[in-house]
């Protein structure tokens, strides 16, 4: 674990620019978007690199970081809970992705709540996912019909990640 303090952490604007043009390139060929307010996005990106360099991962900019990767893998950027804010908010928590919705005008933004469960909560799901109280068939698995992908959640992504096709070319697999 790093105790050093923030202020022996730097993040230089080079580290930045760079970021921002690699992620914006594998963002965009993946159907995602990032937040074109680009002073903001990459304010929030410096704080993912301090975040790496502090923590040694990713972790989210504006959630603690518990300094414990295992702990911290939900809220390793992009989270477990991007996609379903933005299916239901059109922005993740910080406001880094927006929706393809918000980013083409045709919604506004809205207050996102933390969807983020708290520590006691974390504590009692991994409790119940480890003694099998929660069944994996409980949760809905879905299967792009184009590329194959797969991923278990109540509803199919807005778009594959993976090959970009969207939401209703998505059947359910289990
Ligand atoms: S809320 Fe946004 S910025 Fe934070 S980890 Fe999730 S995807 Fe990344």
């Amino acid at each position: 674990m790093n105790k050093l303090p923030i202020s022996d952490f730097v993040v230089s604007d080079g580290e930045v620019n760079q970021y921002y043009i690699k992620l914006k390139k594998q963002v965009e060929s993946s159907g995602y978007h990032l937040n074109p307010d680009v002073e903001f996005t990459k304010s929030l990106l410096k704080s993912i690199i301090l975040n790496d360099k502090r923590y040694g991962y990713e972790s989210c900019p504006c959630r603690l970081a518990g300094n414990d990767k295992a702990e911290d893998l939900d809220i390793i950027c992009p989270c477990y809970y991007r996609d379903p804010d933005l299916d239901d908010y059109g922005t993740c928590y910080c406001g880094l992705y927006i929706s393809s919705e918000i980013f083409n005008g045709k919604k506004k933004l809205k207050p996102i709540p933390e969807r983020r469960p708290s520590p006691e909560d974390r504590e009692k799901l991994k409790m119940e996912s480890t003694t099998g109280i929660l069944s994996s068939s409980s949760i809905p698995v879905w299967r792009c019909k184009v590329c194959g992908y797969l991923c278990a959640r109540d509803e199919p992504p807005e778009i594959c990640p993976i090959c970009t096709a969207e939401k209703e070319r998505f059947e359910q697999f289990n």
